[in-house]
């Protein structure tokens, strides 16, 4: 059974991944880089990621994704574990080249489609061990361990919900590690996370 997210809002930390911030050619940052998605863009496990005709550089960013169960505001660190309702795989699909060109994320990373979340909910949160792995039509292009974060799940919650009110619902993805790279027509895209699951979508044209 597919599960269906809609959140009130989607909190993205940029960055989070030593190697992958280097990929880019980015500095790691001293606090955790926040950005939005708009809930318009989740899409559910196996439904399709539409590349837009505006990008001609669509990537993919396996990450492990935090649901939240309960209203709150400034919530200290220690206290994060109780406003979690559990965990799932995301995509963060980011037209790179428009993520560059408008340096502002949102047209880059707020296109319909590009948040592909699921295949459930899992309660339980994944070990610092996990592995997040990203396959393209079957080859490995992302790999990396929760453990090399950065700033670590209770630490970017802590973070964010100084800035704003987390609702129930809400979803945080938690930033990829090394390996980003495009998307094509006809491309099947496989995120698994170890403990939590594997989110498979297919890549079509609009
Ligand atoms: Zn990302």
């Amino acid at each position: 059974m597919t599960q269906r997210f809609s959140p009130s809002k989607v909190i993205c930390v940029g960055r989070n991944y030593r190697a992958h911030a280097k990929e880019l050619g980015n500095e790691v940052p001293s606090e955790p880089l926040l950005f939005l998605k708009p809930p318009s863009a989740v899409i559910a496990h196996e439904e399709s990621i539409v590349l837009p005709r505006e990008s001609a550089r669509v990537e993919h960013e396996g990450e492990l994704a935090v649901v939240i169960g309960r209203r709150a505001r400034r919530v200290a660190v220690e206290d994060v574990a109780s406003i979690i309702e559990g965990y799932t795989v995301a995509n963060d699909v980011t037209a790179r080249d428009l993520q560059r060109k408008d340096v502002q994320f949102t047209r880059g990373k707020g296109f319909d489609t590009f948040c592909p979340l699921g295949p459930a909910l899992v309660r339980e949160r994944p070990s610092l061990d996990a592995s997040i792995s990203v396959l393209v039509n079957g080859a490995r292009r992302q790999h990396g361990h929760l453990r090399d974060m950065v700033f670590s799940i209770d630490v970017l919650i802590a973070f964010i919900s100084d800035v704003m009110t987390l609702e129930p619902g809400d979803v945080i993805l938690t930033g990829t590690p090394e390996g980003v790279g495009p998307l094509l027509a006809g491309d099947a895209v496989e995120v698994t996370i170890d403990g939590v699951g594997t989110l498979r979508n297919s890549v079509r044209a609009e």
